[in-house]
C-alpha cells in the first residue's frame, strides 16, 4: 500500500484508528522492557498531583489557624503537608530517574528492533525501495518531527497528566459547581461555566489547527532537511574537499545553505507564533475564570457558607481544571497525529496489519545432507560441517532452466540457465558487466528465487531445504564485501567466540597472517577508528581478511564474486592462483571481468545477456573463433600487450 494512500486512510479512520494503534504500539513497547510506560506515566502523575496536594493542605492549614485551632491540630496539618510533600517528591524523582534512564533505553530497543528486522528480512525485499524507504520515513519522523513509536511514552504521559489535572480539579473545587441554599439563580457558576466551555473550545480549535500546521509542513520540511544534511554531508567529507576548493564552490553551497535554513526557520516560528498566540489567549480565558472563581468563591465566604481555606482551595482548583482539559485535548490530538506514524513502525517490525514479507515463511523443512543420502545430515545436531570437503561425490547443485528477473523489472537478469556445480570442479563465470554474473551467485546463494526453473541440490528443490543451513553451503567474497568495526577475529570468525587458532591458519591461507601476528592486539585488534584502539586497513588487507573469512567458514563451496576488482591485474592473478590452492578440493566459483584470472579453472561458464552461451576449457573456448569468449579474450588482450 502506498504511503499517501496510507495516510489518506488514516485520516479518515481517524482518531479511534490512531488511538488502536498507539495502544498497540504502548504493548510493544511494554513487552520489550514492562519498566517504560510505568515509568514515564508515573513521573507525570506524581509531578501533576504535587501541587494539588499542596494546596489541600494550605487550606486545611490556614482553616485551623482561623478557627483558632489548638497547636496540635494545626502541628499535625503542618506535618502532613510535609511528610506528603516529601514523600511524593521522592516518588516523582525516583520515577523521573527511571524515566531517563528507560528513556535512553527505550530509543535504543526501538532502533534495535528496526535492525533485527532489516537483518532478518528476505534479501529480495531489502533490495525494494519499500523497506528502506520505510525506514527512512520512521527514521525521520523522529529525528526531525518527533512523530512515532518513540513519542508514545510522552503522549500516554500527556494523556495522564491532563487525567491527574482534571480529576484533581474536579474532586478539589466540586463544592464551588454545586448550588447553595437562599442563593439565588447561580448565574455566577453559570457564568463560570461558560467561560472554562469557552475555553476548551479554543483550546480544542487552535490545538487542532496547530496540529495541522504541524503536519501540512512535514513534506516541505522533509525535502528542506534532506537538502540540509545533503550540503552537511558533501562539504563533511573528505571527497568533496578537493572539488570545493577547485571549483570554488564554497559561494556556490553557502547561500543554498541559508536559503534552506531561513525556510526551515520560517515553517517552525509559523508553528511557534500559533502556540505563543494560542497560550496567550488560553492565559486571557484563564484569568477570567479564576476572577469569576473568586467572586462566587469571596462572595460564599463572606456569607460564611466557605472558610478561608475553602477559597484558596477552590480557586486554586478551578483555576487548574481549564489547564487539565486543555493537556488532555492536547494529548487526543497527538494521539491522532501519532496514529499513522505508529502504525507504519508496527507494520515494519511485523506487528502490524499491513506486515512486510519474511523469508521465514517460506523456510524448507528438509535438512541439507551434502551427498544426498538422508542419513547423512552433515548439519543436524549443531553438527557443523567439520570437514569442509565433506560434499561427497555425486552430491552437486544443479540450475535447471532457470530464468530470473529483478522485482518491477521487465526485463530477464538470467534467463534459461542450465548449469551443474560439483565438489573439486573449479568454475568460472565471465562476460561483460551487466550479463547476470552476480544474478546468477545470488540464485545460487538462494538471494532470490528463480522466476522460472528450478535449483538442485542432489536432485531436490533448494526450496525445500532449511533456509539457514542451505546458505551455510557457501561462503562467498562479494566484490562489495563488509568489515566491521570489531575485533580482528570477530571479523574472521563471524562470531563473538572463536577458535583463534583456526582463524589464524585462515588469516595465514589468506597471506596475512604475518601482518595479524604483528598487530599490537592480535587478534582482538579492533579493525577501523571506531574504537579508540581501532586501527585503518589498506584495501589489500581488508580483502585479504573477507578472503580468511570465507575460508574460516570452511563451506563446502566458496564463491569469489569480483573481490579483487580495485586491483591490478598482476595482484588478482595471485590472489586468484593462491585461493585456487586452498580450495583445491571444494567447489568453487570465480567470477571476474578479467579473462585471464579464470584460464585455469576447469570449467568457464560464458554469459551474454543473462544466457549461458558457452561452457568449456580456456583452450577449448578460444578455439571457437566465432565464440563470445574468443571475443571478449581478445578484446581483453589488446590491453596487456
Ligand atoms: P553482472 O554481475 O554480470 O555485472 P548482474 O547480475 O549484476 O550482472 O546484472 C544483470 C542484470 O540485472 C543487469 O541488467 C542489471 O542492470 C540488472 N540488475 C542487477 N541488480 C538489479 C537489481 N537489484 N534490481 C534491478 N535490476 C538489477
Amino acid at each position: 500500500m502506498s504511503q499517501e494512500k496510507k495516510n489518506e486512510e488514516a485520516k479518515m479512520t481517524g482518531f479511534f484508528q490512531s488511538l488502536k494503534s498507539v495502544l498497540l504500539t504502548a504493548k510493544v513497547i511494554f513487552r520489550m522492557d514492562w519498566k517504560n510506560i510505568p515509568a514515564f506515566v508515573g513521573n507525570q502523575i506524581f509531578l501533576t498531583v504535587q501541587p494539588f496536594v499542596a494546596l489541600y493542605f494550605s487550606a486545611r492549614i490556614l482553616d485551623a489557624l482561623a478557627q483558632g485551632a489548638d497547636r496540635r491540630t494545626v502541628i499535625s496539618w503542618v506535618i502532613g503537608a510535609v511528610a506528603s510533600g516529601y514523600g511524593i517528591y521522592l516518588l516523582e524523582r525516583l520515577f523521573a530517574c527511571l524515566n531517563s534512564v528507560e528513556g535512553v533505553t527505550l530509543y535504543w530497543q526501538l532502533y534495535q528492533e528496526m535492525s533485527r528486522v532489516m537483518m532478518r528480512a528476505d534479501y529480495g525485499e531489502l533490495e525494494k525501495p519499500d523497506i528502506r524507504q520505510a525506514k527512512e520515513r520512521i527514521e525521520r519522523s523522529t529525528r526531525m518531527f518527533w512523530y512515532g513509536p518513540w513519542e508514545v511514552p510522552g503522549v500516554l504521559m500527556a494523556v495522564a497528566q491532563g487525567l491527574t489535572i482534571t480529576i484533581s480539579a474536579l474532586v478539589l473545587a466540586w463544592p464551588v459547581f454545586l448550588p447553595v441554599k437562599g442563593e439565588g439563580f447561580p448565574w455566577g457558576t453559570l457564568g463560570m461555566c461558560v467561560f472554562i466551555l469557552v475555553s476548551v473550545l479554543y483550546s480544542l480549535r487552535s490545538e487542532k489547527r496547530i496540529c495541522e500546521m504541524q503536519e501540512g509542513n512535514l513534506e516541505e520540511l522533509a525535502v528542506l532537511q534532506r537538502k540540509m544534511y545533503f550540503f552537511e554531508e558533501y562539504i563533511g567529507e573528505g571527497r568533496a574537499a578537493k572539488d570545493i576548493r577547485l571549483y570554488r564552490q564554497q559561494e556556490l553551497i553557502r547561500p543554498r545553505h541559508q536559503e534552506n535554513w531561513k525556510k526551515i526557520t520560517q515553517l517552525n516560528d509559523r508553528v511557534s507564533d500559533a502556540r505563543s498566540k494560542s497560550s496567550g489567549i488560553r492565559g486571557i480565558f484563564s484569568q477570567a475564570i479564576g476572577a469569576v472563581a473568586y467572586l462566587i468563591v469571596g462572595a460564599r465566604a463572606i456569607a460564611g457558607i466557605f472558610s478561608v481555606g475553602a477559597v484558596v482551595q477552590y480557586v486554586g482548583a478551578v483555576m487548574k481544571l481549564s489547564e487539565g482539559i486543555r493537556v488532555l485535548v492536547y494529548s487526543l490530538q497527538h494521539i491522532r497525529m501519532q496514529g499513522p506514524h505508529c502504525q507504519e513502525y508496527l507494520d515494519f517490525i511485523g506487528e502490524g496489519e499491513d506486515k512486510m514479507i519474511y523469508r521465514h515463511g517460506q523456510d524448507g523443512t528438509a535438512e541439507v545432507t551434502l551427498s544426498g543420502n538422508p542419513e547423512d545430515t552433515a548439519f543436524g545436531e549443531g553438527n557443523a560441517i567439520e570437514d569442509g570437503n565433506a560434499i561427497e561425490d555425486g552430491g552437486c547443485i544443479e540450475f535447471e532452466h532457470v530464468s530470473f528477473r529483478y522485482p518491477g523489472s521487465n526485463e530477464w537478469a538470467v534467463r534459461d540457465l542450465s548449469i551443474r556445480l560439483e565438489k573439486g570442479v573449479h568454475f568460472a563465470v565471465v562476460g561483460r558487466n551487466g550479463s547476470g554474473k552476480t544474478t546468477f551467485i545470488k540464485l545460487l546463494c538462494r538471494l532470490y528465487d528463480p522466476v522460472e526453473g528450478r535449483i538442485l541440490l542432489n536432485g531436490r528443490d533448494i526450496r525445500e531445504f532449511k533456509y539457514e543451513q542451505y546458505q551455510r553451503l557457501f561462503a562467498v567474497v562479494f566484490q562489495d564485501f563488509q568489515l566491521f568495526a570489531m575485533p580482528l577475529g570477530e571479523n574472521v570468525a563471524s562470531a563473538m567466540e572463536y577458535d583463534g587458532e583456526k582463524v589464524m591458519r585462515a588469516l595465514d591461507q589468506a597471506g596475512t597472517g604475518q601482518w595479524a601476528r604483528e598487530l599490537p592486539k592480535g587478534l582482538e585488534q579492533p579493525l577501523y577508528l571506531v574504537e579508540k584502539d581501532g586501527i585503518n586497513i589498506s584495501g589489500g588487507e581488508a580483502q585479504k581478511i573477507a578472503i580468511a573469512r570465507a575460508l574460516y567458514k570452511d563451506s563446502p563451496f566458496v564463491i569469489l564474486d569480483e573481490p579483487t576488482a580495485a586491483l591490478d591485474p598482476l595482484a588478482e592473478a595471485e590472489i586468484y592462483e593462491g585461493f585456487r590452492e586452498m580450495v583445491a578440493k571444494k567447489g568453487a566459483v570465480y567470477i571476474s571481468h578479467r579473462l585471464s584470472s579464470c584460464r585455469f579453472c576447469d570449467t568457464i561458464a560464458v554469459f551474454d545477456e543473462g544466457r549461458l552461451v558457452q561452457l568449456g576449457g580456456h583452450e577449448e573456448l578460444l578455439g571457437d573463433e566465432g565464440g563470445k569468449y574468443y571475443e571478449l579474450w581478445n578484446a581483453q588482450a589488446q590491453y596487456y600487450q
